[in-house]
């Protein structure tokens, strides 16, 4: 097969048809996913979709009711955890309490005494704590605890770094900080990655590719840009960022209408859609705000309704002229040129810039 061959296009990983039931509870339910060796997965979605107990399988901690798992070629359904190759590093940090930073990081090492010294250095230095071997978890932060956690989870160089929330027991700072490490070292080392989230901004910051799951199943796949620019429903739209949702009308000529207003747009119209309703997804950031009104393709007169300050944006919500129940959400910036326009009561020009719109068919209200 090609991954015996190396192909350098080949999954390193596959989860075919995974289902997993909790007495009547669906915990998973029909899971597909391929990894390629080297790519950093993030498996996203709300608290109870099933992506831990997803990890849990892979691992070999949780056994699945029926699907299989193949790693490079072979079946590790079956396996277990001992002999499937990977680290795994959990939301709490999980170290030996009674064993120091070195006797944690070494615990898996079979080597000789020397070795394991020489190792537990050069994990120490890679996670950015050298000299700590001797420290015992209690002596550290938080942060420095899920380094060594870290360190403990490569030490055996593994194929594969299981990562259940590792992030989410920091505080924000700490959080960020040790997010950025965490993609520098992943790609160095250019370790295959799967990482559980419920954190949307922390998947489209580390992710190569993000899974959304859903009530056990996925509920697309795609680059973090695919995933927050064309989501394949309400869901993921709303899951990673916020939304506008514009009901609009396809005419018999396939032109859309936003309030009676014709709209351009650069996706192909889909063949059927003449004489319907759908709806149009735009990212409040893509909403320009104009300073003046000019005569533009896909630019309405609207009235701002409220205006709310968000640090270094403005977020101004704004109903249209032609059609006051529709109401639609602009993130502006103090370097936009509509900036000093957003007054409450004021009628503004704003434009739905048209390669920023994706259209649904039918309503998704
Ligand atoms: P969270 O972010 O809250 O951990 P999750 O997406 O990781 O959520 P899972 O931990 O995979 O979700 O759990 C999925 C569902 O299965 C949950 O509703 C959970 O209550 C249930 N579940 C998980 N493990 C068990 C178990 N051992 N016995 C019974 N139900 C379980």
């Amino acid at each position: 097969t090609p991954a015996e061959q190396g192909h350098p296009s080949a999954d390193c990983l596959r989860f075919t048809g995974i289902h997993k039931r909790f007495g009547s509870f669906k915990a998973l339910d029909g899971i597909d996913l391929s990894i390629r060796k080297g790519e950093f997965l993030c498996l996203l979605g709300p608290s109870g979709c099933g992506k831990t107990t997803l990890l849990r399988i892979l691992a070999g901690l949780e056994t699945q009711d029926a699907g299989s798992l193949h790693m490079a070629g072979r079946d590790i359904s079956r396996l277990p955890p001992a002999a499937r190759d990977y680290g795994i590093v959990f939301q709490s940090y999980a170290l030996f309490p009674n064993l120091t930073v070195a006797g944690n990081i070494a615990y898996g090492l079979r080597t000789s005494r020397q070795a394991q010294g020489r190792r537990v250095a050069e994990l120490l230095d890679l996670v950015g704590l050298p000299g700590s071997e001797s420290r015992f978890p209690s002596q550290l932060s938080g942060g420095q605890q899920q380094r060594v956690a870290l360190a403990r989870a490569l030490a055996t160089s593994p194929s594969l770094l299981l990562l259940d929330e590792p992030l989410s027991a920091l505080d924000a700072q700490v959080r960020e900080h040790l997010r950025a490490e965490l993609r520098l070292l992943q790609q160095k080392l250019g370790v295959t990655t799967i990482m559980v989230t419920h954190d949307q901004e922390e998947a489209l910051a580390l992710a190569d590719t993000i899974a959304v799951m859903r009530h056990g199943r996925i509920e697309q796949v795609g680059s973090p840009e695919q995933i927050y620019r064309q989501p394949a429903n309400r869901f993921v739209a709303e899951f990673v960022g916020h939304a506008n949702w514009l009901p609009v009308h396809c005419d018999d000529m396939g032109t859309l209408r936003l309030a009676g207003i014709p709209l351009a747009s650069s996706f192909a119209m889909p063949t059927g859609l003449a004489s319907a309703e759908a709806t149009l997804f735009c990212r409040p950031e893509d909403v320009r705000v104009e300073p003046h009104w000019q005569p533009a393709n896909n630019t309405l007169m609207a009235v701002v309704e409220r205006v709310d300050f968000l640090g270094g944006l403005r977020r101004a919500s704004l109903s249209l002229c032609a059609a006051r129940e529709i109401v639609l959400v602009a993130d502006v910036s103090p370097n936009d040129a509509g900036f000093s326009a957003l007054v409450p009561g004021q009628r503004v020009p704003v434009t739905l810039p048209a390669d920023r719109l994706r259209l649904f068919q039918g309503s998704v209200l």
